[in-house]
């Protein structure tokens, strides 16, 4: 279910800056997330790759590349924001899946809890949230973590 964009308003975005928006940047870019979600449960961290795939991925073949990737973790509840920027001003739309792809968005509807679409001046955003909770996802907290609930 789309909703209104908010997360510019949130602390704690760690954000990956493509130098490139080939498909050398994509690579660099879920490199880079996987990097930052390396503390996350195995279940959780793989659907929000998922859906950093799914997001670059799109911009890559519909809005010219992404040119900028943002993750924000909360983690109480432990939550994922994903949002990828790129230039292109089409809205992105659900479509039936064909062999060459187009699952995109529909995955990110079925694995996210809310998800949308906001639109800037110079391009949009498109980004999607996906706790574990809701998902039976339930990360088990992490000595590495550096969020709420470290003992030290
Ligand atoms: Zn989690």
């Amino acid at each position: 279910m789309p909703v209104t964009w908010d997360g510019d308003d949130r602390a704690g975005w760690q954000h990956w800056t493509a130098a490139s928006i080939g498909l050398a940047g994509l690579a660099a870019a879920r490199h880079w997330a996987e990097d930052e979600l390396a503390t996350l449960g195995e279940a959780h961290r793989i659907d929000a790759l998922l859906v950093v795939s799914e997001l670059l991925d799109n911009a890559y073949r519909h809005a010219g590349g992404p040119v900028q990737l943002r993750l924000l973790r909360r983690h109480d509840p432990c939550e994922i924001t994903v949002a990828v920027a790129d230039s292109g001003s089409g809205a992105p739309r659900m479509r039936t899946p064909d062999p060459r792809g187009g699952r995109g968005l529909l995955l990110v509807d079925r694995i996210c809890s809310a998800w949308g679409v906001s639109h800037h001046d110079d391009g949009k955003v498109v980004w999607g949230t996906l706790g574990c909770a809701e998902s039976g996802l339930a990360c088990t907290p992490s000595r590495d973590d550096n969020g709420a609930g470290r003992s030290r």
